[in-house]
């Protein structure tokens, strides 16, 4: 046996006791994690805090800072470092609802399942009109002829009747095996991710599709606009008016009603039947630029040379006005927090340091991580900055309350093997299902702009599709406790893994 042989003998011997020594205390920290995570989880007593207590949280809102104030004392008590809120934009406008109330006052009476639409304008108390049926604004020259001097003290009911949905199958959805499965097998993503300057440009012209109808109704003398959405189960859905700011349109009074309401006021119609309607809504604009922040906390790194590297995890915290975005995306909100709690409580310290921020304005155009992306690592159209380099990864969640079951490798496959392994460790607890997938529309676009490895995590759906997403039904009887003491264990672990490993997690693209 020469010496190179017995040199490699004790490098393997070596390596295996490394190999042993680390994996046992990875367990006992998986050990540790498990324990705090499902025996004294704060997560669902947080959640009911955050949407039962302070409630909606529309970007630019009062009530969205008041709940700011709240989750950065909930980080700081849980231990987090460097607590603070950062101002994404200088010029998004606050608005709240005060008072609001629809009704059928003919043929006969019946209270109309309504909400406002986001920064829509009071009436002057209360208003009462006939309603007139709209069916488009698609082709707005055509709609000018007809309707010009016709719309004074009128409804106006735009859309056709919505669709009557087939109520068959299951409400609750949770992916099946198989269905990871097929996830899991995909070779090559079938979306397409807009670079993120096309996709905002995009926004400014679609964000105002309907204002030109809306100036027009207003500018004859419309009292109201009421519109539905192909939803049953009295579901009502208003988020989308993007008029957030300064100086935008401020919308007449703008509601959506169920999608019930709304196909019986239209076959009355259809019958020759005019019906009247009453209607009041008060709401209050404000310029607050202090409400519009991310808010962003750490673990600091205490590995000498790694805690120049960041973790980076990420959730928005706005919702939409109508529920109290228990799972979009409170939910998601408070486990990050809680798997940040986790970890601290059971004494680790970090190799890299753990980063975490809340994003506000993400149902508008993802301003809070644009932002904050802009500000550390760079403008848009540039080569991302020395410092995204820095940054290892970037995890998001934003898919509802439910469990998570794997991940979107965003088209990185050379990631594959890290998530592997994390999951590998955890097989109890998800079946951590890699789809090489791009999923779309949340904040991770924004860190993929910047090159850096951006992942969203495969949650199962639940309600969400069906019932809660932007809906007035977005509340805490929605999200299972279970489901979110699972996802902040499984984040927690996930988090630990990337922070110990040598390596960053590679990138999908040498920039
Ligand atoms: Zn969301």
């Amino acid at each position: 046996m020469n010496t190179k042989n017995i040199l490699s003998i004790v490098l393997f011997i070596g390596l295996t006791f490394t190999t042993n020594s680390q994996s046992t205390k990875d367990k006992e920290i998986l050990a540790k994690i498990r324990t705090e995570g499902f025996s004294n989880s704060q997560a669902m007593n947080m959640l009911e805090e955050l949407s039962d207590v302070y409630g909606q949280r529309l970007t630019g809102s009062r009530e969205y800072l008041a709940a700011a104030n709240w989750i950065s004392n909930k980080m700081k008590a849980s231990g987090l470092q460097n607590v603070q809120f950062e101002n994404y934009c200088n010029n998004c406008r606050g608005w709240s609802m005060k008072s609001f109330n629809v009704e059928m006052t003919s043929p006969n009476f019946m209270h109309i399942n309504a909400y406002p639409l986001s920064m829509a304008k009071s009436t002057n108390g209360i208003v009462e009109g006939e309603v007139v049926h709209i069916k488009s604004f698609r082709n707005m020259i055509a709609l000018r002829k007809q309707y010009s001097g016709k719309l004074k003290g009128k409804i106006i009911l735009i859309g056709s009747e919505p669709i009557r949905k087939k109520l068959t199958g299951d409400v609750l959805k949770r992916y099946t095996k198989e269905e990871l499965k097929t996830m899991e097998d995909k070779l090559a993503p079938k979306n397409k991710q807009t670079p993120l300057p096309d996709l905002f440009k995009g926004w400014e012209t679609s964000d105002v599709y309907d204002q030109e109808f809306l100036k027009f109704v207003e500018s004859q003398g419309a009292l109201a606009v009421l519109k539905s959405r192909s939803m049953l189960l009295g579901i009502l859905h208003p988020d989308g008016t993007y008029y957030y700011q300064n100086g935008s349109l401020k919308p007449l009074p703008y509601f959506t009603i169920m999608a019930e309401h709304f196909g019986r006021l239209t076959r009355m119609i259809k019958k020759g039947v005019t019906p009247k309607i009453r209607l009041n809504l008060e709401t209050e604009f404000y310029n607050e630029q202090k409400n519009n922040v991310n808010i962003i906390g750490e673990l600091s790194g205490t590995d000498p040379k790694l805690k120049y590297e960041t973790i980076l995890i990420g959730a928005h915290f706005d919702s939409w006005h109508s529920g109290t975005g228990a799972t979009d995306n409170g939910a998601n909100s408070v486990v990050l927090v809680e798997a940040l709690r986790i970890l601290k409580q059971i004494g680790y310290k970090p190799k890299r340091t753990v980063k975490m921020g809340l994003w506000g304005g993400e149902e508008q155009a993802f301003l809070g991580s644009a932002a904050y992306a802009k500000k550390h690592f760079g403008k848009l159209n540039e080569k991302p900055n020395r410092a995204s380099k820095k940054i290892s990864v970037y995890l998001n969640l934003d898919n509802g309350a439910g469990a998570i079951r794997g991940l979107y490798l965003q088209k990185n496959e050379f990631a594959r093997p890290v998530f592997n392994k994390i999951f590998s460790s955890i097989s109890n607890l998800s079946e951590g299902a890699l789809t090489i997938e791009n999923t779309l529309s949340t904040d991770h676009e924004t860190f993929d702009h910047y090159n850096i490895p951006s992942f969203q995590f495969i949650q199962d759906d639940l309600t969400y599709g069906n019932v809660t997403h932007h809906t007035q039904l977005d509340v805490v009887e929605y999200v299972p406790e279970e489901d979110i003491m699972k996802n902040a264990v499984i984040l927690a672990w996930t988090i630990y893994t990337l922070s110990e490993n040598d390596k960053m997690v590679p990138r999908k693209v040498k920039k």
